[in-house]
């Protein structure tokens, strides 16, 4: 279970995914997934020989957020982001409680505590909040920069060739819902860079 995110603004490539992963009292981080065939055993360490260090299910004493952020399209994950919020493991499903960040999983489901859709959403929405929400605005007010940088461009352009073609400031102030006066005065000096004068 994770949760995707992909920034939609122009410029900007980067996605990210969030997950939870099991946490030790002394604050080891156990791995998000299980690997091989013992759920029980949580893998905490990548001995990098194809085995792992495990530490046992019943130690898990609550969970963490992480997020892989790939900030740059076709690259592995950039940095990892840990958020400041535990959510403590219960004894039992009667005392599950994601608001106040409690949650439960027996022992061959620890890698996954999110057991009721609440539990899930609330995970989500901690994650959008301490993490997402202020790169998504960040990207957003920077790719609106992108296109009004690209609509401004289109601009000039369009002025240049009507130009080019022979139309008066007249015409094309008034295409562009400016007095001739303003249209002249804001393109004449690209005009005079790219065209020979005419008038
Ligand atoms: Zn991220």
């Amino acid at each position: 279970m994770s949760w995707t995110y992909e920034s939609e603004s122009p410029g900007h490539e980067e996605w990210h995914e969030g997950y939870f992963v099991p946490e030790f009292a002394d604050g080891e981080r156990g791995f998000g997934v299980s690997v091989g065939a013992d759920d029980t055993q949580i893998p905490v360490e990548d001995l990098g020989d194809g085995t792992f260090r495990y530490r046992q299910a019943g130690e898990v004493a609550g969970w963490r957020i992480c997020c892989d952020c790939y900030l740059h399209a076709n690259e592995g994950p950039t940095k990892l982001w840990v958020s400041q919020q535990l959510w403590t493991r219960v004894a039992s499903p009667i005392q599950l409680d994601p608001k106040t960040f409690r949650l439960y999983a027996p022992d061959e489901s620890v890698t996954d505590p999110t057991f009721t859709d609440d539990a899930e959403d609330a995970a989500e929405k901690l994650w959008w909040r301490e993490h997402i929400e202020e790169l998504d605005a960040f990207g957003a007010l920077n790719g609106s920069l992108s296109l009004t940088r690209a609509a401004a461009a289109a601009m000039d352009a369009a002025v240049l060739k009507a130009r080019g073609v022979g139309l008066s400031w007249a015409k094309i102030g008034a295409s562009l819902d400016m007095t001739p006066q303003a249209a002249h005065q804001r393109w004449s000096g690209v005009i005079d860079g790219n065209l020979p004068r005419s008038e």
